[in-house]
């Protein structure tokens, strides 16, 4: 048995960050696992290994344009159309001198011609007139290995696999090769939804006590979060529920962590009299890292680790914005750092449209919507809300924006932290930002 829980004072944002991305090397750690590029299951894989190109890209002198296949020198003469090239068509070994070919974009250009002359710029005769003053050697021409040379790094390891990687990924080969390719371990979690009120989604809530029951809509909001392959990229089992009442929850708990290396819970985690998630863990010997954050919502945001550190529970305060937030926050670093992604997901900082009410303690995390200012430049616009239990606000906000602690409003035009609600650009394949030369902007 651990100290009691209650007696840990609630902490800072960061230093709860640091305290929970610490425990992920518990599947950082894992020996990578093969997945095939074929499989649509790859997205949201972080390569462990870097794909090379198995071949020049582009393999040939590709034609750009749809024309003629010429010598540069030659564009001032009437010229012998000597046959035509189609893509995926081996080129004519040799051209004679003052003869040219048709050819199509993406066609292989025949040695020794160096440019391509479209359609539009010649009379489309034989002998062919090309109607411009001068033609410059490789016009239209994408050369031979200008974009990558055979056995340069096309994706390095650490990249997060999206529909782009997964394109590149086929174009360097990695669907041949070995047929497979090295990906990091992802983490398996469990959701446990708590709560006698708490009722199945297709409840038509028409019975004599519904009046006083509400639908389950953080075991479905959470699931499609931590399954987005992109942002989160979890290894989900099917959601649980556990009603309030202390045998109920031990098994639903047990049960999810038999298979899971992260599980979290919904509810059940404040200070309540069936609030009975803590001493759950207590009893079967689990430390408690945290109990309470100081942040609004999701001040009672708790983290616990198993005897044998090989699992942590995630609680999550019930109420919609609050679990919703402290995902976002806590849990999106955590499978990031687990996946051996940098933790931070991508804070961005932009502007405030209008003042928003501070809370004189804690950070305050409101969902937000971008904007566009009379100049055209992004802004954020905090909706109003009825607190953290008010879910349809949530619906068309884009991220959650950050306004620090103090006792006046947070005024217009000043800059919050804002983290938009999915992976974006370059922060979602793991990169930092960089500055115009290339360097890390920190
Ligand atoms: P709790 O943390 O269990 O006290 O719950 C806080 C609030 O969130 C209560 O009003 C609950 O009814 C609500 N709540 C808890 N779990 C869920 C859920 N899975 N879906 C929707 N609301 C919930
Ligand atoms: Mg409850």
């Amino acid at each position: 048995m651990t100290a009691d829980p209650s007696s840990l004072p609630p902490i800072e944002v960061d230093v709860a960050l640091d305290r929970l991305i610490a425990t992920a090397d518990v599947v950082a750690e894992r020996p990578p696992v093969e997945a095939s590029i074929r499989d649509d299951s790859i997205l949201g894989a972080v390569l462990a290994a870097p794909i090379l190109a198995d071949r020049d890209h582009p393999p040939f002198d590709r034609a750009t344009m749809d024309g003629y296949a010429l010598r540069a020198r030659d564009a001032k003469r009437p010229l012998i159309v000597a046959g035509s090239v189609a893509a995926g068509t081996p080129p004519p070994a040799e051209v004679a001198d003052g003869a040219c070919v048709a050819i199509a974009t993406g066609a292989a250009v025949p040695p020794g011609l160096d440019a391509v002359v479209e359609h539009e710029s010649t009379d489309r005769r034989d002998p062919l007139t090309i109607h411009l003053d001068q033609v410059a050697s490789g016009r239209n021409i994408h050369p031979k290995s200008v974009d990558a040379r055979a056995g340069d790094t096309l994706l390095a390891a650490g990249t997060r696999i999206d529909h782009i990687a997964r394109g590149v990924a086929v174009a360097a080969g990695a669907a041949i090769g070995a047929g497979t390719i090295l990906v990091r371990s992802r983490p398996r979690v469990s959701i446990v939804t708590t709560g006698d009120e708490v009722r199945p989604i297709d409840d038509p809530l028409d019975g004599p006590e519904d009046a006083v029951r509400i639908r389950n809509s953080n075991g479905s909001l959470l699931a499609s979060l931590l399954t987005d392959r992109t942002t989160f990229g979890a290894i989900l089992s099917p959601p649980t529920h556990a009603a309030d009442d202390a045998q109920a929850t031990a098994e639903a708990l047990d049960a999810a962590a038999a298979s899971a290396d992260l599980v979290i819970t919904v509810g059940g985690v404040s200070a309540g009299m069936l609030d009975l998630v803590p001493t759950h863990w207590e009893n079967r010997g689990w430390s408690a890292l945290i109990r309470g954050v100081r942040m609004q919502p999701g001040r009672p945001f708790s983290l616990w680790r198993s005897p044998d550190a090989t699992t942590i529970a995630i609680g999550l305060p019930g109420n919609p914005v609050s679990a919703f937030a402290c995902t976002q926050i806590f849990v999106r670093s955590w499978i990031r750092a687990s996946l051996g992604l940098d933790p931070d997901p991508g804070w961005w900082r932009l502007p405030l449209v209008d003042p928003v009410r501070r809370n004189p303690g804690r950070p305050v995390f409101r969902p937000a919507t971008i904007v566009m200012d009379a100049s055209g430049r992004p802004v954020i616009r905090i909706p109003t809300w009825q607190g953290s239990g008010d879910l349809p606000h949530l619906a068309g906000t884009e991220g959650l924006a950050r306004i620090d602690p103090g006792g006046d409003d947070q005024p217009a035009g000043s800059m919050v932290d804002f983290l938009p609600h999915h992976d974006f650009g370059r922060a979602a394949m793991g990169h930092k930002p960089t500055d115009a030369s290339g360097a890390v902007v920190t």
